[in-house]
């Protein structure tokens, strides 16, 4: 694959336009040519040049588009790029068998064929079987045309818009024609005119206006055909229109003179170019004004005019007109001898009418039964098209319901996982106070005193309880005992330092660890809690306030008990048994409890008092 430049960027889209928007793709070669030639881009220019060419073999004269595919074949071969350049010798072999040089593009045609095949595909593998069609059809060699053309139609693909299968619907109605099957080269014109939507093309447009023409006159049906007549002459003879090729108006004058507009006839063979006739127009010609004659009243020039043309018709190889050409001569022979009154030669050229006759319709049958065949490959082929497109269709939507269902889930995950993480921490969260609960100083304790071992430090384990709590509850209601733990719960967050932990023990019991705290330094830490805690204030409901609340604690550290968490947690618990017994409000360690002793009675009154309201 060649790296694309922006002048090979514009050369391929003008060659992607060229049979779906004629004027741009001209646009676009001409950009790109101007572009490659600026940037000595050679790819690019042959891309352009290939395009113009094909361009040319449209709207302009063949020996003009052939110089310039000339040029684009050679462009190509410099660089080594085969596919192009088969297909520059593609449209040069066309361009040579417009000109009459069948055999010659034949010669030249035949070689790449093969290879061609081989090296393009679709479309453009379309355009190389469609030029070898256009030989065979121009040797009258009506069944491999049909044979190329189908496969030309199916490798062009059933996908629309794209204006090369309206050629190929539109050389099939050509071929047709000269089969003598108008009914099915109608079809096909008016498949192709179907395919012409959203297409741009105004040579294949006409083309197709003028084999409509061709099969209605030959059904008898010429004046169904005036309008298509008129809009052909109307059309402007430059590439916005049909371009600057003639345009069969021999054929166009022989439709005018069948629907019986004699004028418009004369007008039309006025147009036709003698310069650029090919055998077929010419015989045509003949036809036209022998036909023009008999309708004078003067069928005996009219034979005059036939008998002109009689030579040409046995001409070998590329001078040969087609079966079609020679079997309406025929015809018409038999129709101008009638109107002459001479039987016998009437009969004559009408037997020889029907000789040629019945060759086109063995050539007819044979082309019918090789269309069906590829007709059905085709049908089948725009089947798994439309099959694939609703597996694509079902695939996307499936997607999107996975697409989804997936958005669902992970919404759900979140959910859940949130959740999880709310029951991870009430699990080891205690909501009243905000503290820790005692799962949690389970598995925090055990873990602190082993760094604590590890570290050689001190270890401080506290066991505070509040005092007299059961009063607080009955005296004042239980939603101020409850707003009484918040509060020291939140005074223990507030003073503690970050590596210290509190824990909501049990109902108004709480546990501290201190890590690196010897038991000594935490008592002091507790008392000095406790002072603040006997600050706090709390308001009541009914404006009052609680004042000098107390708790009373137990002071260990690992150093000074066995170094286990029960026996740590117990050794603080009976501290704190000892100061209830000795003196609530007080603060125990281990050798201090000189005082404490079995069966000790409280002396002190509550150290809470209800304080008036307002002070
Ligand atoms: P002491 O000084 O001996 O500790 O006396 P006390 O009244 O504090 O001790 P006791 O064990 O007799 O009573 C504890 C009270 O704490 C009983 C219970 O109703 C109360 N309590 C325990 N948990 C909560 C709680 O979550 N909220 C409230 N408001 N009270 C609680
Ligand atoms: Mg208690
Ligand atoms: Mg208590």
């Amino acid at each position: 694959m060649l790296k694309s430049t922006p002048a090979l960027a514009l050369a391929r889209r003008a060659w992607r336009q060229l049979h779906a928007d004629a004027g741009l793709s001209l646009n676009l070669s001409e950009r790109a040519l101007l572009r490659a030639r600026a940037d000595q881009d050679a790819p690019a220019q042959a891309w352009a040049l290939l395009a113009q060419g094909f361009h040319r073999l449209y709207f302009a004269a063949p020996a003009q588009a052939e110089q310039v595919l000339g040029q684009a074949a050679q462009a190509f071969a410099a660089q080594q790029e085969r596919a192009g350049e088969v297909l520059a010798l593609a449209g040069c072999a066309r361009a040579l068998w417009r000109q009459g040089r069948v055999q010659q593009a034949q010669a030249l045609l035949m070689p790449l064929r093969d290879e061609g095949l081989q090296l393009l595909r679709n479309e453009q593998r379309g355009v190389l079987l469609n030029a070898i069609a256009g030989c065979y059809s121009a040797q009258g060699q009506s069944e491999q045309a049909f044979a190329y053309m189908y496969q030309a139609l199916r490798d062009a693909g059933p996908k629309r818009g794209q204006g090369f299968d309206t050629a190929l619907h539109c050389n099939l109605s050509h071929e047709l024609i000269e089969l003598g099957d108008f009914h099915e080269a109608l079809r096909q014109v008016e498949r192709g005119l179907e395919r012409m939507v959203g297409v741009a093309h105004g040579r294949m447009h006409t083309v197709l206006l003028v084999n409509r023409v061709i099969a209605l006159t030959e059904l008898g049906r010429a004046s169904e055909a005036l309008p298509d007549i008129q809009a052909i002459g109307a059309a402007a003879n430059d590439p916005s229109g049909r371009g600057l090729v003639p345009m069969h108006f021999e054929a166009l004058a022989l439709g005018a003179l069948r629907a019986g507009n004699s004028a418009l006839a004369q007008a039309l063979m006025a147009r036709v170019d003698p310069a650029q006739q090919l055998p077929d127009d010419r015989v045509e010609l003949a036809l036209g004004r022998a036909l023009a004659a008999k309708l004078a009243g003067d069928p005996a020039h009219g034979l005059r005019e036939l008998g002109a043309v009689a030579g040409q018709l046995d001409a070998e190889g590329d001078e040969r007109p087609s079966l079609r050409m020679r079997c309406n001569h025929a015809a018409l022979e038999a129709e101008l001898q009638e109107a002459l009154g001479d039987a016998p030669a009437a009969l004559r050229a009408l037997h020889w009418a029907q000789g040629l006759q019945a060759e086109r319709a063995r050539l007819a049958s044979a082309a019918r039964y090789q269309a069906a065949m590829l007709q059905t490959e085709l049908l089948a082929l725009q089947q798994r098209l439309e099959d694939q497109e609703s597996k694509r269709l079902a695939a996307e939507r499936a997607r999107t319901l996975l697409a989804e269902a997936n958005e669902r889930l992970s919404r759900k995950m979140a959910e859940v996982e949130a959740l999880q993480a709310q029951l991870r921490a009430q699990a080891t969260q205690d909501v009243l106070t905000g503290l820790a609960n005692r799962r949690q100083l389970n598995d925090s304790l055990p873990a602190l005193l082993a760094m604590a071992l590890r570290e050689g430090s001190p270890l401080a384990v506290v066991v505070i309880d509040l005092d007299h709590f059961k009063r607080v509850n009955d005296e004042h209601g239980h939603p101020v005992g409850d707003q009484i733990l918040a509060g020291l719960g939140q005074l223990l967050r507030a003073h503690l330092r970050r590596s210290d932990q509190a824990f909501r023990y049990g109902g108004e019991e709480f546990c501290l660890l201190m890590p690196g705290t010897s038991a000594a330094d935490a008592q002091l830490k507790v008392q000095q809690l406790l002072a603040a805690w006997k600050q706090q204030v709390f308001a009541l409901d009914d404006g009052g306030q609680l004042v000098g609340l107390s708790f009373s604690a137990g002071v260990t550290d690992s150093t000074l008990t066995a170094p286990s968490p029960s026996a740590l947690l117990r050794g603080a618990d009976q501290l704190l048994l000892l100061a209830k017994r000795a003196q609530r409000g007080s603060v125990l360690v281990p050798g201090a409890a000189t005082f404490a002793g079995e069966g000790l009675q409280d002396p002190v009154q509550p150290a809470f008092a209800r304080e008036p309201a307002g002070s």
